[in-house]
């Protein structure tokens, strides 16, 4: 019988922020440390897909905290796709502005 090899999927957290405040949501409960909070670089994002890629994972979901409250947002999807990944952003959905409305219709 042939096995199947894992992972083939994997859940990104590019940031613990949110703009809402959900009272059940971890992320708001985040609001309160921002200093003691250290976000990753684009690089250590790279370098996290390189290892991911490395794994032969296929798909990815980039989430948070809300992905778009990252101001390189387009950059971290500019990043999947040069990996290849077969990825999704879990979102809330209200801060996709003109610009991120474009690259998301440029990815279906
Ligand atoms: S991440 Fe989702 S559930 Fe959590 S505070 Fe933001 S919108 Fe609400």
């Amino acid at each position: 019988m042939k096995k199947c090899r894992l992972p083939l999927y994997a859940d990104f957290l590019i940031t613990p922020f949110c703009n809402l405040e959900c009272s059940f949501c971890s992320a708001a409960a985040t609001k309160n440390k921002l200093s003691k909070i250290k976000v990753l670089t684009l690089d250590e994002i790279d370098n996290i897909f390189n290892q991911l890629d490395e794994l032969e994972v296929l798909k990815i979901s980039l989430e948070g905290g809300e992905p778009f409250c990252r101001d390189d947002i387009i950059e971290i999807m500019h990043l999947a796709d040069k990996h290849d990944f077969n990825y999704y952003i879990n979102t809330n959905g209200t801060l996709i502005d003109e610009k991120k409305q474009k690259k998301l219709v440029k990815q279906m």
